[in-house]
């Protein structure tokens, strides 16, 4: 093949992607730190604004900086051989303006909307409270169950969203089954694909027409930053989202698109240790006295295991479990972690544990709670680079004092 035609490996696109170096020729990304840009005449800016001449307008529509960011995490998410993977990209100021907007740009009052029900808890806000307040008619399904998808898509379906893995108890979805059941009834599917990473899961390639990431985790992964990101085919793009951000206004700020740029050029090393820690500890907790379930995606004890094996190429970075003694068993857990720390983040470079039911989940009913396999004494961690001895011992001790 010609060298110029050869497309670089994963690993040299991650550091190399979408880099455009001003006329200073810097190693390192440059952070255009400016709202506006300026124009050599007033027929220029006409040029410009009527989209005859490239260039930037305003840092609401795009940037430098943030443009880096978008092609670089192209890069990472597609394309896919024989698939068109990723044609556009772009990125807002939080993991729920990128959900907000793959929904809201696409829909109208009358559409319906599917989602499945173990989903982020701002995300089931927006389905379960906003959506229906703009008239737009929303079933929830439990994600697992196709019969469902198909019933609540025969009236016809404008989106469905899904999370796999899912929030928290790590559940599967099938991505592909569900594309297709969403396709023939004349809808598209937007995957939230934060909990596998853009590294260990792609959407694109089993049927999804859209993509959002929450990049405030594993992307920057060291607790710096919000932000999200929308990705699909220029065709979805300009066809409603890029006009919804501009005017709507959910932009990011050009330093955290740095922060970003630099985040993905160690994500892949990054998500690689945490995969292999998080299946160490996940090992060495199983079994327990006092752990009652625990949920790893690549652990053949994983009720979604074949699915999740088929959809996911590691088992990723989060683990949930049930400790002994419901609510205050968890609690007294958390407290006695030394080492880890006590947060609902994830994808982070530090260890996070969290207890579902009385933070992230606690806007749930009981019932609600129950049906996506919430319990009391549900905690989920999320793994970080720390030594995985060194998080094992601290776990192990925490738990024996339960
Ligand atoms: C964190 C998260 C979001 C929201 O992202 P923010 O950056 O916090 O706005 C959405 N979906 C999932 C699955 C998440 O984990």
């Amino acid at each position: 093949m010609p060298r110029k035609d050869r497309r670089p490996r994963l690993a040299t696109r991650l550091v190399r992607g979408g880099q455009t170096r001003s006329q200073h020729k810097e190693t390192a990304e440059a952070i255009f730190m400016t709202s506006g840009f300026v124009y050599d005449s007033a027929a220029e800016a006409d040029a410009r604004f009527a989209g005859a001449s490239p260039g930037y307008l305003y840092g609401r529509y795009a940037n430098p900086t943030v443009r880096m960011f978008e092609e670089r995490l192209m890069a990472l998410e597609g394309p896919i051989p024989g698939h068109d993977g990723a044609e556009e990209c772009l990125a807002v100021g939080s993991g729920m303006a990128a959900v907000n907007a793959a929904l809201l740009a696409n829909l109208k009052a009358g559409d319906r909307v599917i989602g499945a029900r173990a989903m982020f808890a701002s995300c089931l806000w927006i389905l379960d409270t906003l959506l229906p307040r703009l008239g737009v008619d929303v079933v929830l399904v439990d994600g697992e169950d196709l019969d469902q998808w198909r019933d609540a898509a025969k009236p016809g379906v404008a989106l469905a969203l899904l999370e796999s893995p899912s929030n928290p108890m790590l559940g599967a979805v099938d991505i592909k089954a569900v594309a297709d059941i969403i396709h023939s009834a004349g809808g598209k599917l937007i995957v939230d694909n934060v909990f596998a990473s853009p590294l260990l899961q792609k959407p694109f390639a089993l049927g999804a027409d859209i993509v959002v990431y929450s990049a405030t985790k594993h992307m920057d992964g060291q607790g710096r930053t919000l932000a999200g990101a929308i990705l699909a085919s220029k065709e979805l793009i300009d066809g409603g989202v890029r006009e919804f951000l501009r005017h709507t206004g959910p932009a990011i700020s050009p330093f955290n698109a740095w922060v970003l740029v630099k985040g993905l050029e160690t994500i892949a090393l990054r998500v690689e240790r945490q995969c292999a820690n998080a299946a160490r500890i996940a090992d060495a907790l199983a079994g327990h006295v006092k752990i009652e379930r625990l949920f790893y995606p690549s652990r053949a004890d994983h009720p979604h295991h074949a699915l999740h094996a088929r959809q996911m190429s590691a088992g990723g970075t989060m683990i949930a479990f049930d400790v002994a003694g419901g609510g205050a068993g968890a609690w007294r857990f958390l407290d006695a972690l030394e080492l880890i720390d006590i947060s609902n983040n994830l994808g982070d470079a530090k260890s996070l544990a969290t207890h579902p039911a009385t933070t992230t989940h606690r806007r749930l009913t009981d019932e609600a709670r129950a049906r996506i396999g919430v319990q009391e004494g549900s905690v989920r961690l999320s793994v970080g680079l720390e030594d995985a001895d060194d998080l094992i011992e601290d776990l192990i001790l925490a738990l024996d004092s339960v």
